[in-house]
């Protein structure tokens, strides 16, 4: 449940009110985040549920429990629903609405905050469908500004939303002012985005019509101000708390707001709670991280000591060990002090409390990553299986080499970071996308064909296991995809048909010897051959010894298929034989396939027989 594409939307209803759209709904209800509700006049079909009376009176009783609503309906009849249920976008759930013949997926209500734009791409994709979405920045390829900042744990502040998105969809100048949290997003954006980063020398000339902040800085915007702002705030503060047993928890949380509010710090911008392991069960503590969502960071008094701080403490060293307990473990779990030791205490309210605040470099994302593992296969749209695609359209960001992620270009979403890089770096590739999913997001890696066959699959769960992974987390997720074999073999017909192995001639990772014995294992076992990396432009006698590898066990005449770019625009494909083989044009794009001893050409097209007419003729 937790790894489908559909977890992070659930619950989901789905509803349908005639047996068409039912079916168009089943292929959504197989998963189990989806709940599929028909009418009792329908049959129940899997996870369904028949509701009773009218469907606008079951829709009330079920719509503060989910946060999705499908429908397979008209869209005037879906609006006329959930008018009366609508609050704001705050609060409303996704809305989708998908036509009868589910050729169109619409994101209706609720597209950013809801999520209902994304929940429709991947909907479309599972569906084959196309998704509609009308929300303004998503027609000018520009992420949603009043949520992209959640992809990486950051938290809304103060501000006039509507005014911004509004000065943004009239292409307004818009000023961002980013002092904290990453900056992906920044270099990600379209050629005409009208984001004017920072404070340029003079900004009046830049006369901006709206400003966007990104800072854990809480800014009061006056509600007459001359243009709109808004506030984002990264989650990068770290609150250091030492505290005398049995304080409260009410206590702990006015030292955190009345420090913020001094420093000017929102307190939307604290990444979470950090002290000495002794305090690891103390109630006030666990009690204010339950109620704002934080997470506790302890360390060891051993730890604590090795920091330098401004305020150490005799006593606290006499009672625990350690000089400093707020402004070390602030230092130890955010790095930069910002204020130093505050200490709280009250009339009215038990213990006493010291908090401290550290500002990390990096903001703390608060979901667990996910890495998806892409095989794209072999060049065109149509070869990738829905699922891959929907694992592409959900990822936060996609890494590849260049070529692929071009192939990939339409699947783009306007919020999504691609990085492309040289086909020569794997390795750092793969660290990469560790690193972002290690960190919170979800990272597609995309391979051309199966990921997992001389593809990315292997060296990241490699790279994994050294960085000592436990397994799950990162979730890990591999997506198969059609590998160039496969795909080579369709064009010349069913060479595959009969027991094959697949082998590169690419001596970068695998000594020549090595190969070679391979060669000669499968000549001479009569494996049909598929030879991945057949020849590059400095690597060019390893085709010619495979050929003659491969003569010394089968006929001259036997087939071979040599297809480059197969599913690209400039697909080349060549029938020909073992003899003749090397005077075709073969490169690092083509996969060759040498058939066993009983391939046949026939009218140009190659096959492998598996046996059947044999046996046939034996029976008669
Ligand atoms: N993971 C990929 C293989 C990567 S190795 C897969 O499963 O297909 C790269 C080699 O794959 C190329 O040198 C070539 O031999 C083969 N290849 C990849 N795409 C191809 C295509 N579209 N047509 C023919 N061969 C291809």
């Amino acid at each position: 449940m937790e790894d489908s594409c559909f977890a992070r939307f659930a619950p989901i209803v789905a509803i349908a009110t005639y047996s068409q759209a039912a079916q168009v709904l089943t292929p959504l209800t197989q998963d189990p985040n989806i709940q599929l509700w028909l009418p009792d006049s329908l049959e129940k079909q899997g996870n369904s549920q028949h509701y009773e009376g009218s469907l606008k009176e079951h829709l009330a009783s079920i719509w503060a429990e989910n946060q999705a609503f499908i429908f397979c309906l008209a869209a005037g009849a879906v609006v006329r629903l959930i008018a009366p249920l609508l609050k704001n976008k705050a609060e409303d759930p996704a809305v989708i609405v998908i036509d009868g013949s589910g050729n169109y997926v619409v994101s209706l209500c609720s597209g950013h905050q809801g999520k209902a734009d994304l929940l429709s791409q991947i909907i479309a994709r599972q569906l084959g469908a196309k998704a509609i979405v009308t929300g303004g920045s998503s027609a000018f390829g520009l992420p949603a500004i009043d949520t992209f900042g959640f992809i990486y744990g950051w938290h809304k502040g103060e501000g006039d939303w509507t005014g911004v998105m509004a000065a943004i969809a009239k292409k307004s100048t818009v000023q961002v002012i980013q002092e904290s949290g990453s900056t992906l997003w920044q270099k990600h954006l379209p050629p005409s985005h009208p984001f004017h980063f920072g404070f340029s020398e003079s900004s009046a000339e830049l006369n901006p019509q709206a400003r966007i902040w990104i800072s854990p800085t809480k800014r009061k915007i006056a509600p007459k101000s001359d243009f709109p702002k808004v506030q984002w705030h990264p989650r990068v503060l770290w609150i250091g708390i030492g505290c005398e047993r049995g304080t409260s928890a009410q206590l702990i949380e006015t030292a955190i707001d009345e420090t913020c509010k001094t420093y000017h710090y929102a307190t939307e911008a604290i990444a979470g709670i950090a002290s000495i392991d002794l305090k690891a069960d103390e109630a006030g503590i666990i009690q204010v991280c339950q109620r704002r969502n934080l997470p506790f960071k302890t360390f060891t008094p051993q730890a604590l000591k090795k920091v330098d701080v401004p305020t150490p403490s005799e006593i606290v060293q006499q009672e625990v060990g350690t000089p400093s307990v707020a402004e070390a473990a602030a230092i130890l779990a955010g790095e930069n002090l910002q204020v130093s030791k505050q200490i709280f205490k009250s009339d009215t309210q038990l213990g006493a409390v010291t908090v401290a605040i550290a500002q990390a470099n990096i903001e703390y994302i608060g979901h667990t990553g996910r890495l998806y593992l892409v095989g794209i296969g072999p060049g065109d749209l149509n070869q990738i299986t829905p699922a891959a695609q929907t694992a592409i359209t959900e990822a936060d960001i996609v890494i590849g080499y260049t070529l692929y992620l071009d192939l990939i270009e339409s699947l783009k979403r306007p919020e999504q970071v691609i990085e492309a890089s040289p086909i020569t770096q794997e390795q750092q590739r793969a660290q990469r996308a560790i690193k972002l999913a290690q960190w919170g997001l979800t990272v597609a890696v995309v391979s051309s064909g199966d990921c997992g066959i001389y593809g990315m699959a292997g060296l990241v769960l490699e790279e994994l296991q050294e960085a000592g992974w436990n397994g799950k987390s990162p979730q890990v997720r591999v997506f198969p995809g059609i590998s160039a074999l496969q795909s080579a073999a369709s064009r010349v017909g069913a060479p595959l048909m009969h027991d094959f192995c697949a082998i590169s001639l690419s001596d970068l990772l695998t000594p020549w010897e090595v190969i070679q014995k391979r060669l000669h294992a499968a000549a001479s076992g009569d494996f049909i051959t598929a030879l991945y990396n057949p020849r590059s432009q400095k690597r060019t006698e390893q085709i010619v010894t495979t050929q003659a590898i491969f003569v010394q066990h089968r006929q001259e005449d036997t087939p071979v298929a040599i297809v480059r770019g197969a599913y690209r625009q400039d697909e080349q494909v060549t029938i020909t034989t073992l003899s003749q083989m090397l005077e075709h044009p073969i490169d690092m794009l083509t996969t060759v396939i040498i058939g066993n001893t009983t391939t046949r050409n026939y009218a140009d097209w190659m096959i492998t027989p598996r046996g059947y007419l044999d046996r046939t003729r034996n029976e008669e």
